[in-house]
């Protein structure tokens, strides 16, 4: 079995774009057409600037294979956030990603992205008594710095999610699920639509910086700009003349059933929260518009399935509902996370304008709008007041992909048990 994106096949937003051919001059040229680089390019077209995308497919990476989960801040709690980067940046970062799911969902809603957005909210959900402390921890430190935050005690989590597995959960009512392939579609199209140039089937292979310009190769053609936007996470293939991102590769996937009846879904997640558990070796729930139920976890779904992960999957939905016992899970598919060594995204300035976006850690829907609309306006202002981060010229992330290895080893170990 092959693996087949559940978000391909549903994304009701359908644009495709043309391909780079010659040599075009821009104001930006953008590499990557995530969220990061769409909403880069969407604010720099409404700033009246001229940028030009590239991508082999809008949506190639983790914006078209993610969860879908649109929720606040960073995967880290917020005091972890100012502990590394000290009080005053980290309340800047913790600031600026504590809206994020506003900008998303106002997106969303000004430009009629048609995504399945579900604004319900997310759950945190606690698998153990060690999980239950951890969520209130967050709890309070959130709350502590404004965010309107519920934490559920057993039996009201079971009302929430229909399962009797948790311990408790911190219900964020402002967040809430995306079909995470046609928000970055719908991005991408409404970019273009205020002036960007977007292309597909247009890898970067080259770059050069001559005369003051980035000059950026593809197979049919080049493009050249003053400012130079690498907004490729965890994907970026060969591309000679610039550095690579430094960055832990961590691999998730997801199964999905197909839509399920009334009988079965009945008593599954009834408030349609989207969720996730507080392991070490994560999981994440949520059903989609149509009633389809979709489970993921840690782990390298390799081309073909693996059995361990896959058979793990079927295991965990049927513990979550026993409901779902023998019903099949038709979707598997996974994707890559970028994970830096502090879990904080990085800013890489490499050159004279230009810059690489990385390293979101697996929270990227929220932080990779609000990076890209950022360093638009860094661009458009020249200066980097907007940026939520301070840029860095230190690419140094340590033994990557050791570390990469050994999760997926843990993931394998525990998916097997
Ligand atoms: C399985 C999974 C589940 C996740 N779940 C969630 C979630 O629920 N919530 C959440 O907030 N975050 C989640 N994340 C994280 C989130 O998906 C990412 O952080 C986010 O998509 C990163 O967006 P991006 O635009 O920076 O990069 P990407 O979306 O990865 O885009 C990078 C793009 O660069 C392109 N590219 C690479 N090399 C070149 C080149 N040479 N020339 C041109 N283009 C190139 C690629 O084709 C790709 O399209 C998840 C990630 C994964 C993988």
């Amino acid at each position: 079995m092959k693996q087949n994106n559940l978000w391909q096949e549903t994304s009701e937003e359908k644009a495709t774009f043309k391909l780079l051919e010659g040599t075009v001059e821009s104001d930006i040229t953008i590499v990557g057409g995530g969220y990061t680089g769409c909403s880069a390019a969407l604010t720099a077209a409404e700033n009246g600037l001229s940028v030009s995308l590239i991508d082999q497919q809008i949506g190639y990476g983790g914006s078209g294979r993610n969860v879908g989960l649109v929720n606040a801040g960073l995967w880290l709690p917020p005091e972890k956030v100012e502990g590394i980067l000290g009080k005053k940046d980290g309340v800047k970062l913790n600031e600026a990603l504590a809206s994020a799911p506003d900008l998303v969902f106002n997106l969303i809603n000004k430009n009629n992205i048609s995504c399945n957005a579900n604004r319900a909210g997310t759950l945190h959900c606690a698998h153990s008594q060690n999980g239950l402390k951890d969520i209130k921890i967050r709890h309070r430190q959130l709350s502590d710095r404004g965010a309107e935050l519920k934490l559920l005690d057993e039996n009201e989590t079971e009302l929430a999610t229909g399962s009797s597995s948790f311990h408790g959960s911190l219900l964020n009512e402002n967040a809430g699920t995306i079909n995470p392939l046609s928000y970055c579609l719908g991005l991408a199209r409404v970019a273009q639509s205020k002036g960007a140039h977007i292309f597909e089937s247009s890898l970067a292979t080259k770059i050069e910086f001559q005369n003051d310009s980035w000059i950026t190769y593809t197979d049919k053609g080049s493009i050249k700009s003053k400012k130079l936007l690498i907004a490729t996470n965890a994907y970026l293939s060969n591309v000679s003349g610039i550095p690579s991102s430094k960055y832990t590769p961590v691999y998730y996937f997801q199964a999905a059933t197909q839509p399920l009846s009334k009988e079965i879904i009945k008593g599954i997640l009834p408030k349609s929260h989207g969720c996730w558990d507080t392991a070490t070796v994560m999981s994440s729930f949520r059903i989609d518009k149509h009633n389809r139920f979709i489970i993921g976890g840690i782990g390298n779904l390799g081309q073909n399935i693996s059995k361990i992960h896959s058979n793990w999957a079927r295991r965990k939905a049927c513990s979550l509902y026993p409901s779902l016992k023998n019903i099949p899970f038709d979707y598997f598919w996974g994707g890559e996370i970028s994970m830096t060594d502090d879990h904080i995204p990085k800013i890489y300035r490499f050159g004279k304008n230009a810059y690489s976006i990385f390293g979101y850690s697996g929270r990227g829907i929220g932080p990779g709008t609000y990076f890209g609309k950022s360093i638009a306006e860094a661009f458009a202002n020249e200066n980097e007041d907007s940026l939520p981060l301070k840029p860095t010229s230190n690419n140094n992330q340590k033994f990557c992909t050791i570390k990469g290895s050994f999760i997926e080893l843990g993931a394998k170990i525990n998916h097997l048990v």
